[in-house]
């Protein structure tokens, strides 16, 4: 097992005889050949660093400015080696934690401060200790904290409003959170411009935000508020939000969304030293994380399996997800062809740990099965729990291609 090494965020680092760390074979071992060897009771986190070096490339190359990861999507470090060895160079940053942890891995990245509501620790530190100099902003009070907590220093401080968005069609809402209205942003931007070196407007639609318009609606008011505000901007950030495919879910591809926000972009007639930005997360990420996981019983069409909405599933849960799922069974007779619905429940004694799906899987799925549960790279590994004592995981970097990505995925992988 020399590939794998035991992790978790939620508890002492269990690691196994066998796990050495930083040692990668080559090739990378496939999902299913690893599921058939080591029989992992506990969920097994795959990561594609091909799929996530590729979808970094795209990003770069299609989109007209600068690509900064949104970190809270996925930390993991082997994430953010792939993404910078597909040309990521610009971090969105939430805490000092990110910033740190960033800082530490690329000496080199250009970090920004995204959250509008800081620590002021987090932000001293993120000035003095690793050469942060953008910060967000939405109220008058976060911007006298910032400029307290960087000194003064403001020769090449960068002030960047967030601008509220009206509620939108993402599936998930942001905008209720975060965000100047019209004529606070405006007020903000004069302010900004006074006392920084660099000024910029940012917003941000919502996550998996399915309409390439909610951009182009966005940048008209964007353009309204830097019209009235009379501030030449230096920065201009379209946020994330970027959508993937699910079983249900075919999005339109990147180049419509890039499209629109080409078109918002030449109706502003910015200057042309004006950057701008964006803040992928999900769509960087998703295809490249999938989760296996045990069946440790089932009830009808339920499957109890050992991971859930307090582990790497909670966009299973509420927001009622359905993922991309496949079977990988070691012994036994072959599973059937035939595919039925199924829904999950997780491994903590929490009725609400229920997924409803309906997942596909062959009629006869049954207990000592492992399931594959793909497009899992975004908001999954790194929102696990140690609820109920359900923390442990291990990761295995491997070969495959996203599991939505592969000719008839429902298919069912079994052992020679
Ligand atoms: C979460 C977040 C992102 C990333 O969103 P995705 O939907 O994953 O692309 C980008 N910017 C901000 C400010 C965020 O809060």
């Amino acid at each position: 097992m020399s590939h794998m090494r035991f992790r978790t965020n939620v508890a002492p680092i269990r690691r196994s005889q066998e796990s050495r760390i930083g040692i990668r074979p080559h090739p990378l071992p496939g999902i299913a050949e690893t599921v058939l060897a080591e029989r992992p009771s506990v969920p097994l986190h795959c990561l594609r660093p091909a799929t996530l070096r590729h979808a970094a490339e795209r990003f770069v190359g299609l989109f007209p400015g600068q690509v900064l990861y949104a970190v809270k999507c996925n930390p993991e470090p082997a994430v953010l080696r792939a993404l910078w060895a597909g040309g990521v160079r610009h971090f969105d940053c939430a805490s000092a934690g990110e910033v740190r942890l960033v800082r530490q891995m690329f000496p080199q990245a250009r970090i920004h401060f995204m959250h509008p509501v800081k620590a002021r620790a987090a932000i001293r530190e993120a000035w003095e200790w690793h050469g942060v100099r953008d910060f967000v902003l939405d109220s008058a009070a976060e911007l006298t904290k910032i400029l307290e907590e960087t000194s003064g220093s403001f020769a090449d401080l960068g002030l960047v409003v967030r601008l509220a968005l009206p509620k939108g069609s993402a599936v998930y809402d942001l905008s209720g959170k975060f965000g100047a209205e019209p004529a606070e942003a405006v007020r903000l931007l004069r302010l900004a411009r006074s006392v920084a070196a660099r000024v910029g407007l940012c917003f941000h639609v919502g996550s998996q935000c399915l309409d390439p318009e909610s951009w182009r609606r966005a940048l008209e008011l964007a353009g309204d508020v830097i019209a009235q505000s009379g501030v030449e901007l230096d920065i201009l950030d379209i946020g994330g939000g970027f959508p993937v495919s699910y079983p249900d879910v075919t999005p339109p591809p990147l180049e419509d969304f890039i499209a629109a926000i080409g078109t918002g972009l030449a109706r502003l007639a910015l200057p042309a030293y004006t950057e701008v930005w964006c803040e992928p997360g999900r769509a960087l990420v998703a295809p490249a994380g999938s989760v296996v996981v045990r069946v440790e019983a089932r009830r009808g069409d339920t499957l109890f399996i050992n991971d859930g909405v307090y582990g790497s599933l909670s966009d299973a849960g509420v927001p009622g997800f359905r993922f991309p799922c496949r079977l990988i069974r070691a012994s036994g007779p072959a599973p059937s062809s035939e595919l039925v619905p199924f829904s999950f429940f997780g491994p903590t004694c929490d009725s609400a740990d229920r997924m409803k799906g309906p997942f596909l899987l062959p009629a006869d799925t049954r207990e000592g099965d492992w399931v594959e549960i793909g497009q899992l790279g975004a908001y999954g590994t790194c929102l696990r729990t140690a609820f109920n004592g359900f923390d442990q995981a291990v990761m295995v970097e491997v070969r495959d291609q996203p599991l939505l990505e592969t000719p008839g995925y429902c298919r069912i992988e079994r052992a020679a």
